[in-house]
Order: C-alpha cells, then sequence, then structure tokens
C-alpha cells in the first residue's frame, strides 16, 4: 500500500483530520539501537545547527537577548547529541542510513524553519519556536516507538519520547520567566534609516 492509500484509510478510521504533517510515516521503522540513537543523533545535531544560525541571524540585527537565548538552545541540544555519542561509545558521529534520513519534511522535527524569524522577535517567540520543535521531537519518538519492531527498540523510542516530553515542560516553565510580547512587538519604531 502506498503512503497516500495508508493516510487515507488511517485519516478514515480516525474519522477526525489528520495533522498535515502527521499525513505520511515521519521515518521508516528503525529496526535496532544503532539505527534509532543515529537518528536520535541527527535530529539533535540539526536542531543545534540551526539554532546557531537563527543566534547568528539575531546577532546580525543586534537583537542581543534572542540571539543568547538561541545560542543557549544550540548548546543544550548539542550536549544532548555528545551525550548520545558517548552512551552509545561511538567515537565518531554515526553515518547516515542507506537513502539518508526519513523525516517526515526536509528537515528533522527538532529543526526550525527560517520563515520563523523577526528580526524584533523576543526570547518569548524564540521559546515559542523551541516549544514546537520539542513537541515535534516528542510526536517523532513515540511514533517510531510504535512502529518499532523489537521490544529492545520501542522501550528504548520511547524513553526518548519521554525525555522530549520533559523538554516540553521545560521549555513551558522557562517561558513563565519571561515577558510575553506585547500586540504590537513587530512595529519598529525606530526603523532603520538609509542615508544617500
Ligand atoms: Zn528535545
Amino acid at each position: 500500500m502506498n503512503a497516500t492509500k495508508q493516510a487515507a484509510r488511517k485519516s478514515a478510521a480516525k474519522k477526525r483530520a489528520a495533522p498535515a504533517r502527521g499525513a505520511k510515516p515521519s521515518a521508516a521503522a528503525v529496526r535496532n539501537m544503532n539505527e534509532l540513537m543515529a537518528y536520535a543523533y541527527a535530529l539533535e545535531i540539526e536542531a543545534a545547527e540551526r539554532y546557531a544560525e537563527f543566534a547568528d541571524a539575531m546577532e546580525t540585527h543586534n537583537n542581543r537577548a534572542v540571539e543568547e537565548l538561541f545560542r543557549k538552545l544550540a548548546r543544550i541540544e548539542h550536549k544532548h547529541a555528545e551525550q548520545i555519542l558517548e552512551e552509545m561509545g561511538w567515537t565518531a558521529p554515526p553515518s547516515s542510513p542507506i537513502g539518508g534520513y526519513q523525516w517526515q519534511g526536509l528537515e528533522g522535527p527538532e529543526t526550525a524553519d527560517f520563515a520563523t524569524l523577526h528580526y524584533l522577535m523576543q526570547p518569548y517567540h524564540a521559546l515559542e519556536i523551541a516549544l514546537l520543535n520539542e513537541k515535534r521531537a516528542f510526536e517523532f519518538f513515540s511514533g517510531l516507538a510504535r512502529r518499532a519492531t523489537t521490544d529492545k527498540v520501542k522501550r528504548a523510542a520511547k524513553e526518548m519520547a519521554e525525555e522530549e516530553a520533559e523538554h516540553v515542560r521545560l521549555i513551558e516553565d522557562w517561558m513563565k520567566k519571561v515577558p510575553r510580547p506585547e500586540p504590537q512587538w513587530d512595529v519598529d519604531l525606530d526603523p532603520p534609516r538609509y542615508v544617500d
């Protein structure tokens, strides 16, 4: 059965419309621990790299507060990636599976889209982005747990999903500690002027 048929059957069975991102499987079922952890590693490292890029973008716009926050997020994700190497006893990053990682979209589930950036954005917005990423990572590992073909992989994927759920809670707590943006946060009262 192809992915479209499968998705159609799924949504018919479920009655309620499935979210667009859930319409096709996010990753082929992983067959063993090495594959699972290679996915986990790739997800974290991709997220770390994107947050670092976001921080650079904010630096260009002199948005120091958000730059700092993205740097912090990049460090956290990088640490997760390192922990995976350590846990697995890997001395080098795992090679990607044949045919590449089968993400649901073009990128990993914890990788934020550039379109979410705004030069006037506030720490709260950055955390909103992080929250969405953590939720997607949770769904990703939950999906892998559901499709796992061995108990060991199922258990490990569930554990990863639980970790991501913990990240969701951490970000939610963090959001309570930063000011909520005013409704007109994106109106620039002092727009950049170009004098010739
Ligand atoms: Zn996470």
